[in-house]
């Protein structure tokens, strides 16, 4: 029998990683960051920190574990982090355990003064310059890959601490995007192929962001400027914005699962709004594989708008079969036996009048273990469905992300190991269907996927990365320290 307490239909997702924030020339910087940072809280949820600088140059930092809300609220946390410019982070950990150490913004002391680093995705080649960096007698204080930054920085021979980070940019391969702040700019950088997201904003009073995503600028009431390019980096100072390409020209290879899942809907993602796109999905998962149901009813929350594209497209009507409590705690209730009998369902509940003798589509965003999909499948037939057909808003998920994506090892990915059918009898399904690869690239508006140069990093649906992962081709050593910080540190 299920477990009462202890699964959530975003267990089985992939997630992301983190999400950065940065302010310059802002009254309240702290306070602006911590709502960017709240805005982004879908983006990493373990940990969250914020560094600031004030006009004496100096450096103030508080990072701790848990949520925006749990390291923010406080007024006195946010008075003692006094300052015109600032950088935050939320973490979800790729790389490192969850210790204190890890979270960030990092912040090290340089002979041109303070540097604090903030960092959305993950180095394939982290573990090498580690260990090289070591040799040549660093110190690393944690176990994030982000820590790469600041050495390689320290170590450089260039004079500008611009050219510090573009030498150390040139050393690192993988996913970046990342938000830096010294005593004179505010810096942001993407990675060459733009794997990760980062936009550009400017306050009401002239002062400028970077975030993440377009909705940590709505909470500031900032307007969205543009995106940062691939492979760009911007420099943000009293003179405004400078921008630097010190890669050439690459190829754009943004995550296309942000589109999917990883983006809040109210984002707009590269010139394209997220909510409209999953909608468009749906419509196309319809046009692929459509069957005669009585109802379409997505999986909360994820699914509802690729549902709602699937429901106008079939021609059948959308229900909420499925509702979702928000306002459940971690540990509610220790579950007695007495109380698992009764089969409890804490989080989720099925709308019996929705589902009861009807043919339900039961629409997701993507399937990775496959072992939620498989409850709430469960829990729709025992609500009374007459048959259930599950449609799948991504490509079937064969292959793991190495790029600032928290995802199983390929062999627990139930595609990477079973049919479409096999998967319809592990889930218990009268029927399975995913969006084609070339839908999903139609619904983002191109004619399919471009299997020479592809326009989006897929690389999870399709196994071709474009980034080399050097630390897994070379079976780099991946212990990190021999240090395990007590509990709470
Ligand atoms: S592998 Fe998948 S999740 Fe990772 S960056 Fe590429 S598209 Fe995104």
């Amino acid at each position: 029998m299920t477990d009462p307490n202890d699964w959530d239909v975003t267990d089985d997702k992939f997630h992301e990683e983190c999400g950065v924030f940065g302010l310059w020339n802002a009254n309240d910087a702290a306070a602006l960051t911590a709502l960017g940072l709240h805005a982004l809280q879908h983006r990493g949820q373990e940990a969250a920190g914020i560094v600031t600088l004030d006009n004496e140059g100096i450096f103030h930092s508080h990072r701790g574990r848990g949520l925006v809300g749990d390291n923010f609220s406080d007024a006195k946390v946010i008075a003692e982090l006094r300052g015109h410019a600032a950088v935050g982070h939320n973490r979800y950990a790729t790389t490192g355990e969850t210790a204190l150490r890890n979270v960030q913004p990092l912040y090290a002391d340089f002979e041109f003064g303070g540097f604090a680093v903030a960092h959305n995705g993950n180095l394939t080649n982290a573990y090498a310059l580690r260990r090289a960096l070591v040799r040549r007698g660093c110190l690393f204080q944690s176990t994030t890959d982000s820590e790469v930054f600041i050495h390689l920085i320290a170590i450089s021979l260039y004079s500008t601490v611009v050219d510090r980070l573009i030498d150390a940019l040139k050393q690192v391969q993988g996913a970046y995007s990342l938000v830096a702040l010294h005593n004179g700019a505010l810096i942001g950088a993407r990675d060459p192929m733009g794997v990760r997201p980062l936009v550009l904003g400017r306050l009401q009073n002239g002062g400028w962001v970077l975030a993440s995503e377009t909705c940590a600028l709505d909470i500031v009431s900032a307007e969205f400027v543009r995106d940062v390019e691939a492979g760009e980096i911007v420099i943000i100072d009293g003179n405004g914005v400078r921008s630097i390409k010190p890669f050439g020209r690459g190829q754009n290879r943004f995550c296309i699962f942000e589109y999917i899942y990883f983006a809040r809907p109210d984002s707009i993602v590269e010139g394209t709004p997220v909510y409209e796109t999953r909608k468009r999905i749906g419509s196309e998962l319809a046009r692929e594989s459509g069957v005669p149901a009585d109802v379409v009813v997505p999986v909360p929350d994820s699914g509802v708008p690729a549902a709602m594209g699937y429901a106008t497209e079939a021609g059948i009507p959308f229900e909420l079969g499925i509702i979702r409590n928000h306002y459940v705690g971690r540990t509610f209730i220790e579950p007695t036996d007495q109380i698992r009998h009764l089969g409890v369902k804490l989080k989720h509940s099925a709308n019996r009048a929705m589902l009861e003798g009807k043919r339900v589509i039961l629409v997701d965003d993507s399937i990775v273990r496959g072992t939620t999909s498989k409850k709430i499948v469960e829990m729709v037939r025992q609500a009374g469905a007459r048959e259930v057909h599950m449609r799948v808003s991504s490509p079937p998920t064969t292959h793991s992300c190495y790029y600032g994506i928290d995802t199983p090892e390929r062999s627990k990915l139930l595609a990477a190991n079973h049919s479409v059918e096999d998967m319809a009898q592990i889930i218990g399904v009268d029927s399975l269907a995913f969006i084609s690869i070339d839908g999903l690239y139609r619904a983002l508006g191109k004619p399919g996927r471009d299997a020479a140069r592809p326009q989006y990093c897929d690389a999870c649906f399709t196994g071709e990365y474009a980034i080399r992962l050097s630390d897994l081709e070379n079976n780099t050593e991946k212990q990190l320290s021999l240090l395990q910080p007590a509990a709470g540190q």
